[in-house]
């Protein structure tokens, strides 16, 4: 494809351009079937091979032990921000939550609805640019749950190291860099996952939940939002989203192709380290909005040194290909966003764009 994108979009993002041309070729019919993916039933064989094997992808590249049920879930991570409350925050027990920045308000928001909420540790006062330290996190030992998010997408900001957190339950919103490096999963009692960013497109959710936190719920819960339903059918309750599933499948392959969760850690640090290099080196034209130990690998958050300037780099950076560099409107700025199928070369064009406008703006 000649003129595809330099595309830094925070989510929906860029998917491997080999995974697209695939699904182009399979799009109308799938194996010889005689009709599209889209087509089938989801209780048919072709289908369920489908949704197995990216199960079974999934298990393979995160490590994910015995013990842990990986479901596939609609309506976003922002459901997942009512669910686990709704499933495992019981009367009488605390929620704590680390608040990060925007994704983990949100997710603290939606707990309150359902119970008691307590904040372990919070970043707040430096306007959430840092992680806070394993240290200072302050949660009850008898906590429901202890809720982080791994990435804050908005702010940019990532854990480099979680937290043993013993008899409580470890619950991470891995939404920006789920599979991004290699992670010790039996930290954690729940991971959940919007597939919008490294995954594939967006309509399916992924929650990986130890088995002992699967429990029929004491309050009335609907039945689609309970854990149970989805574990006990295998995420085939109802209809899933078929040709999302079938994305991800295809992206887990292109990710176990280029060398699982540590091929695709050595290409994120690759990629990161060449931006935060030359905003490190640009004598202060470009400052970056994340404390150094806390940067994010997905999301590179900076700014320039008036608005006037951000507007000109962000509308001269469209007009030469770049897609997607606006940082969100709660926090302004510049971000780029660099998940896993973002290649190599559109970074390199970035940094040199970057150079390029300095030396004209400076
Ligand atoms: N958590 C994080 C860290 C996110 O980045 C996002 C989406 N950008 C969400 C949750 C919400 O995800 P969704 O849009 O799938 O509900």
């Amino acid at each position: 494809m000649a003129n595809r994108a330099y595309n830094f979009n925070a989510g929906p993002a860029a998917l491997p351009l080999e995974v697209l041309e695939k699904a182009q070729k399979q799009f109308v019919e799938f194996e010889n079937s005689g009709m599209s993916l889209m087509e089938m039933s989801h209780r048919g064989a072709i289908y369920e091979k489908v949704h197995y094997e990216a199960e079974a992808l999934l298990r393979e590249l995160l490590g994910i032990p015995t013990g842990y049920k990986v479901l596939f879930i609609q309506g976003g991570a922002s459901t997942q921000f009512a669910m686990i409350p709704m499933n495992l925050l019981r009367s009488g027990k605390t929620a704590a939550f680390v608040a990060t920045g925007s994704w983990a308000t949100k997710a603290i928001q939606e707990a309150k609805l359902f119970g008691e909420v307590s904040i372990a540790a919070s970043s707040e006062a430096d306007k959430y640019n840092r992680i806070p330290s394993i240290g200072e996190l302050k949660y009850d030992s008898d906590a429901a749950y202890l809720h982080l998010t791994s990435n804050e997408t908005i702010e940019g900001t990532q854990w480099s190291e979680f937290p043993d957190t013993g008899a409580v339950a470890l619950i991470g919103d891995m939404s920006s860099d789920i599979l991004c490096r290699p992670i010790d999963v039996s930290k954690f009692g729940l991971i959940y996952a919007g597939a919008q960013k490294n995954l594939g497109p967006s309509g399916v959710t992924i929650v990986i939940i130890r088995e002992d936190l699967i429990a029929e719920p004491t309050a009335p819960v609907p039945t689609m939002l309970r854990y149970t339903t989805h574990a006990k059918a295998d995420s085939l309750y109802n209809t899933p989203p078929t040709f999302a599933i079938y994305m991800m499948n295809e992206v887990l392959k292109w990710v176990k192709e280029n060398g699982g969760a540590a091929g695709m850690e050595a290409r994120n640090r690759e990629k990161a380290k060449l931006i935060y290099d030359t905003i490190d080196g640009s004598n202060g034209f470009y400052r970056g909005f994340a404390q150094a130990e806390s940067r994010s690998l997905m999301n590179v958050t900076f700014r320039l040194g008036n608005e006037e300037l951000e507007k000109k780099f962000a509308k001269e950076s469209e007009e030469q290909g770049f897609v997607g560099l606006k940082g969100h409107r709660s926090v302004g700025g510049l971000r780029a966003s660099i998940y896993n199928a973002v290649p190599l070369e559109s970074v390199r064009a970035l940094v040199s764009f970057m150079k390029d406008f300095q030396s004209h703006n400076a």
